[in-house]
């Protein structure tokens, strides 16, 4: 005889555990996060921006270090683009901290520093970097507006719920979500609601272990009744990501100053600092890559030395490999041509730019190099 799958609780069921389970766990076991203390809109905007796509431990330290940088909307406004990306430096995505920044001067310009009247989710989208869900996000959590916030954490959650056995990233499967999300809210409590929904997803319903032992929604959940919850949200097969190969150049000139460029704005990273170079092409070596993309990008004519160090990083879409050479101007003066800017600094000033995780290593391997420390590979930082 075939078995008989259980049937998804009716979302009023569920609803009332909600309210009389859901709500107290919270109340008992949210955790004391910075940005949950003295709640402006400022402060939950900022801390919306920097948690997506990363993980509240990292978080925590930069968003401590941003408000004591940048205590306002006025104070982020009139910061420099360059020290708003060095606080940002290693966080990644880092066209978020471009936007926060744009944000804050149309903020500080248009609305006084002030938005605590206009309080909809509607008006919060017109801003650069607010989509849907951090739209919801800050007009629940700042102004208790009844919006349902929908991330990945909520998404485990649902879809264990409801045991929700189809894609939840198609457009079909976003829109259950969200239509589940909106139905479960407990209207006039929506910033609590979204943050319990989240902080389950965090603390309890986890992505390979779920404690639903300790779950407040366990009498309703149909993937808990099923016994297998970890197997929802049903994964899509991951697509292999593209690998691509970089070469990059640490040039020195006689004063033993490094040459460093500044990315455009609108290219991935836009910007940061680097050192400068680009991606090998069919039929060249890294060398040849190198000298091509000093030539393109600044004009200069080089030879290429030895080798600094070779990094990998994984972006969200891609994976890379940068080999960093050595290169000294053999002609030519550099100009920013395929860059925005460009500039010759001492070793130990290198701090001071905002880079790239990738970039940043080739900076710390100079330092270290410099200072005698024991990095592996020589570099002859000062010659
Ligand atoms: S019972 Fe388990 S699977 Fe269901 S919501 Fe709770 S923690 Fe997640």
């Amino acid at each position: 005889m075939q078995a008989v799958k259980p049937q998804p609780p009716k979302t009023d069921r569920v609803k009332k555990a909600v309210e009389s389970g859901l709500l107290p766990w919270f109340s008992t076991n949210a955790r004391d996060l910075p940005w949950r203390r003295n709640r402006t809109p400022y402060r939950v905007w900022v801390s919306e921006i920097m948690l997506q796509q990363t993980r509240v431990d990292t978080v925590i330290a930069y968003y401590l270090r941003w408000m004591k940088a940048f205590p306002s909307w006025k104070a982020l406004a009139t910061a420099p683009q360059g020290d708003v990306l060095k606080l940002w430096e290693g966080l990644g995505y880092y066209s978020r901290a471009r936007n926060l920044h744009a944000a804050a001067q149309i903020i500080a310009k248009e609305y006084r520093g002030d938005i605590s009247n206009h309080r909809t989710e509607v008006f919060l989208r017109q801003f650069p970097g607010i989509g849907n869900y951090t739209a919801a996000a800050i007009a629940s959590l700042a102004f208790n507006e009844d919006a349902a916030v929908v991330d990945g954490n909520v998404i485990r959650v649902l879809s264990r719920l409801f045991a929700f056995g189809g894609d939840t990233k198609s457009a079909a499967g976003k829109k259950q979500m969200q239509a589940w999300a909106d139905k479960l809210l407990v209207k006039g409590r929506a910033g609590e609601f979204n943050e319990a929904m989240m902080e389950l997803g965090a603390l309890v319903c986890l992505p390979k272990n779920p404690q639903c032992a300790e779950c407040p929604l366990r009498k309703v959940c149909s993937a808990l009744i099923e016994g297998k919850p970890s197997t929802y949200p049903v994964m899509e097969k991951k697509k292999k990501v593209p690998h691509i190969t970089v070469g990059a150049a640490v040039t020195m000139n006689r004063k033993g100053e490094v040459l460093i460029a500044q990315r455009k704005q609108d290219d991935m990273l836009g910007g940061l600092w680097e050192f400068p170079g680009g991606k090998l092409e069919q039929g060249e070596t890294i060398q040849e890559c190198v000298s091509r993309e000093l030539q393109e990008e600044l004009g200069i004519k080089t030879v290429i030395g030895e080798h600094v160090i070779t990094v990998k990083h994984a972006y969200s879409h891609f994976t890379m490999t940068m080999h960093v050479y050595r290169a000294a101007i053999v002609s030519g003066r550099p100009r920013p041509i395929h860059c925005a800017d460009y500039a010759w600094v001492k070793v130990p000033d290198l701090g001071k730019f905002a880079y790239s995780k990738a970039d940043l290593l080739v900076v710390e391997k100079l330092r270290k190099a410099l200072g005698g420390e024991k990095t592996g590979k020589k570099v002859d930082a000062a010659g």
